[in-house]
């Protein structure tokens, strides 16, 4: 929060709203649009500030949406308190050169609470890979991290009020990886787990090349990482992923879900499954779906393709249609929901460690799963759950058989 400012109890209240956008699809765009009409109308006298990816890419078509006041891109985040705070008459885009970025802006802590019983702090920012695909490079700039010390002090801090702290990035797995950083991902954790007492830290998505035996080994020695391993696959076949400019092979992939598997048999494995790439045949598409079949997937993202200006994959020949797009994204949503059925199965009669979460009904396993407690629980507790069967979508708690976590005390977040 700017100095001098105040959350407003709501949109209709606010003298300010700052929509904090996406871009990775077509779809982002178009909610993002949204909003901004949203805000208008509710409050047409509050001036709209609109910051984040989708500023940094196209300013000039945000800055021409009726109510908007100021486009600031990722560029410069970290000058939107002076410019909101500052006298009035001001140009009103503000996007500079972002792949000249190459210090990392920690936001502050408080921030990661926004959700207030898993707080995910972004400790690494930008990609230097070119997926053809993908416009994130280039509205988020070169590869950067937070600094080791910087990091164990927010996690100290937010474990002083929270059971869960979720770690995130744009491409986590390469925390580190810049100059004058001698450590990977691995090497914070065991700094984390050392010298904070965080109860349960959760990696958000490390790309296949950087899921290495030294990290999987890790995750698989202590109950104090989640056993959660999200791992981008995009396509499970080759000819594909060269398109995409992928840098690992299926085979390669495929090894490091099996070995993630091996040694965290309970283990939650998700990915990021991108259909109806250019060119994307029926052949190719049938043997993604036969990878995905043949791994142990928990659960997956699937998204359908959407032409992103300013993309290598924008102008590639052999667009696949619509129709067709949709139908194999429903293909491997199907797939997805059958393997993730079988998951849930799994999981009854055994006892898994749960957080509980703001609705009080309601906990993530360490694995990831829904749980619908019986009984209600206030929430950020971590607590020992006897599974007696399923919902729909999520596991169901056997009542009567659960206990509270041995670890600690309930943590209560601060108001
Ligand atoms: S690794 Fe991820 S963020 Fe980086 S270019 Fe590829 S898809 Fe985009």
């Amino acid at each position: 929060m700017c100095q001098g400012c105040q959350a407003a109890s709501g949109l209709d209240s606010a003298d300010l709203v700052i929509l904090n956008s996406c871009t990775v699809t077509s779809a982002a765009d178009h909610d993002l649009r949204q909003a901004v009409r949203r805000a208008r109308r509710a409050n047409p006298a509050a001036r709209i500030l609109v910051t984040g990816c989708y500023a940094q890419r196209a300013p000039e078509e945000l800055a021409g949406l009726p109510g908007v006041t100021w486009v600031v891109g990722n560029s410069h985040k970290a000058q939107i308190p002076d410019l909101v705070l500052s006298a009035p008459c001001q140009s009103r885009i503000h996007v500079g050169d972002i792949l000249a970025e190459h210090e990392f802006l920690a936001a502050p802590v408080q921030d990661a609470a926004g959700d207030r019983t898993r707080p995910n702090l972004k400790i690494q920012d930008g990609c230097n890979n070119r997926c053809t695909f993908c416009i994130i490079p280039s509205v988020r700039g070169p590869s950067r991290s937070a600094k080791p010390d910087d990091v164990v002090a927010q996690v100290r801090t937010l474990a002083a009020s929270y059971r869960e702290v979720v770690l995130s990035g744009v491409n986590l797995g390469r925390w580190g990886r810049e100059p004058g950083i001698r450590m990977r991902l691995a090497g914070l954790l065991r700094r984390l787990l050392a010298e904070t007492d965080v109860e349960r830290i959760r990696l958000s998505s490390v790309e296949p090349m950087d899921l290495s035996d030294d990290l999987l080994g890790l995750m698989a020695s202590t109950p104090r990482i989640a056993r959660h391993v999200h791992a981008p696959l995009q396509s499970g076949c080759d000819t594909v992923l060269r398109r995409m400019r992928r840098w690992y092979r299926a085979s390669h992939y495929a090894g490091r879900i099996l070995r993630a598997r091996e040694w965290m048999p309970d283990a939650a494995i998700g990915a990021d499954v991108l259909v109806g790439f250019p060119g994307e045949t029926d052949a190719e598409f049938d043997e993604t779906r036969r990878f995905i079949a043949e791994l142990p997937y928990t659960y997956l993202h699937v998204f359908t393709y959407s032409e992103r200006p300013g993309t290598p994959a924008a102008s590639m020949p052999d667009s696949v249609p619509t129709p067709v797009r949709k139908r194999r994204n429903r293909v491997l949503r199907e797939l997805a929901a059958a393997k993730n059925l079988d998951f849930r199965r799994r999981m009854v009669g055994q006892t898994l460690s749960v957080v509980t979460l703001e609705q009080e009904r309601i906990g993530l396993s360490h694995n990831y799963l829904k749980v619908e407690l019986a009984t209600p629980r206030q929430p950020n507790l971590i607590v020992e759950v006897a599974i007696g069967g399923l919902t729909p979508h999520a596991l169901q708690e056997n009542r009567g058989r659960s206990t509270l976590s041995p670890f600690s005390p309930a943590r209560r977040p601060p108001n």
